[in-house]
């Protein structure tokens, strides 16, 4: 075994008998490489992280000249801090008018801890309703949101008083009562296998939290900063949530994550007691730099219609494939689903052989993930389709 890798499985903590071990040597653009030197197609993003794929200038420089002014300098929310602000200020100006107001944290889990706290808050109650096959995050509030009792029996006592109700099932909503204080749900379900909301679903959802007073909180933590084909993938509803939760690409591959309501709601947090909420690191300034730089550049370069365009060229591509069942998605948080479930496993490890870089989803052991970086060109898409038919190809024949 490499050197490398058993000082990995020796000294770094394992979440698994069987990490993935791909070793990086370099990532630029699209691709990675591994320590021979070896290119891939990133056909993962980091699990929708790296949307302006590796070692994108912007990010880089935005990096570079913050590092030359500050790093942390106190707890969050004390100091003014320049790209937090602006970082806070460029939020507002893309979303709803509602949606203005942000506070900053380090991961996806933490903004889904806050949503919950703030929700309880603000409206004196008690109850979460989630979906069944939604990820949330792993720590033990976010974990509680998780319906598969396998998992979570190790875990407890988790947080109390959730409900679990099926994506999509609009006759289940009856759930949300007035003893809810929120339902939390992703627009388009990643770790499900990339489900998607049926046209008028979450108009209900919503349409229910109106009547019952519960907040709808959004978790486009997967699914936000254009990687479904609009800048916010709830734009594509006609629908707007109370609270808005992102991270991964939020942060331009630097930890950030954060939640978003109104002024009014969001104020709850700061009294009755003060500090309701509160982070050592949340919104640091070298993470919001390079978050203002992803966002700016993601909104302007409009980065979202690549993301649709090319969604077209990869369904109509892989469709028809003989192995392939079912492709889905939107813009590029897109799943192949196989016809045999047997064929998930040796079908990544053809694509690693074909030098792509491709997973599976924590709730589907059909399909496989293709969240490609937004940036990626017409010609590297093509590219993309050969390694993948050629790597299908290889187990069909
Ligand atoms: N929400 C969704 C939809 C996710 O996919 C994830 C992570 O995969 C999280 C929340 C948790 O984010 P983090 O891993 O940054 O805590």
């Amino acid at each position: 075994m490499h050197a490398w890798q058993s000082r990995f499985l020796r000294y770094v903590a394992q979440t698994s008998p069987a990490p993935d071990g791909f070793e990086v040597s370099k990532a630029e653009g699209i691709f990675l490489y591994d320590q021979h030197g070896n290119q891939f197609i990133d056909c993962i993003s980091g699990i929708a992280v790296s949307s302006l794929g590796h070692h994108h200038p912007v990010i880089g420089d935005a990096i570079r000249k913050q590092l030359d002014q500050y790093l942390h300098t106190t707890v969050y929310g004390e100091h003014v801090q320049q790209p937090q602000v602006e970082l806070a200020e460029l939020l507002a100006s893309l979303l709803p008018k509602n949606l203005n107001t942000t506070y900053f944290v380090n991961s996806g889990a933490e903004a889904v801890e806050g949503a919950l706290k703030l929700a309880r808050k603000f409206t004196g109650r008690y109850n979460i309703v989630a979906c069944r096959n939604a990820y949330h995050g792993s720590t033990l509030a976010a974990d509680a949101l998780r319906s598969d009792h396998d998992y979570t029996n190790a875990f407890k006592p988790l947080l109390s008083g959730v409900r679990h109700i099926d994506f999509n099932d609009a006759d289940q909503l009856d759930r949300i009562d007035d003893r809810t204080a929120a339902i939390i749900l992703e627009t388009v379900q990643g770790e499900a296998g990339v489900i998607e909301p049926a046209p008028g679903y979450l108009k209900a959802v919503r349409h229910k939290c109106n009547e019952s007073g519960a907040l709808l909180i959004l978790d486009e933590i997967q699914a936000g900063m254009g990687r479904t084909g609009s800048l916010w993938a709830f734009e594509q509803e006609g629908i707007e949530p109370d609270i808005l939760l992102l991270a991964k690409a939020f942060g331009g591959g630097l930890p950030l994550g954060a939640f978003i309501a109104d002024h009014t709601i969001m104020s709850s947090l700061s009294h009755d007691p003060i500090l309701g909420h509160m982070t050592t690191f949340g919104g640091n300034p070298l993470c919001c730099a390079a978050g203002l730089a992803a966002l700016r550049f993601i909104a302007e370069n409009r980065l979202f219609e690549n993301a649709q365009k090319h969604h077209h060229t990869l369904r109509d591509a892989m469709q028809n494939h003989p192995l392939v069942h079912q492709v889905r998605g939107r813009g590029l948080m897109m799943a192949i689903e196989l016809k045999h479930p047997d064929a998930l496993m040796s079908a990544i490890k053809a694509c690693r052989e074909n030098g792509l870089l491709i997973d599976w989803f924590l709730f589907n052991d059909r399909s496989l993930r293709l969240y490609p970086p937004l940036t990626i060109t017409q010609d590297e898409i093509g590219l993309l389709i050969r390694k993948l038919t050629s790597a299908f190809n290889s187990l069909s024949s």
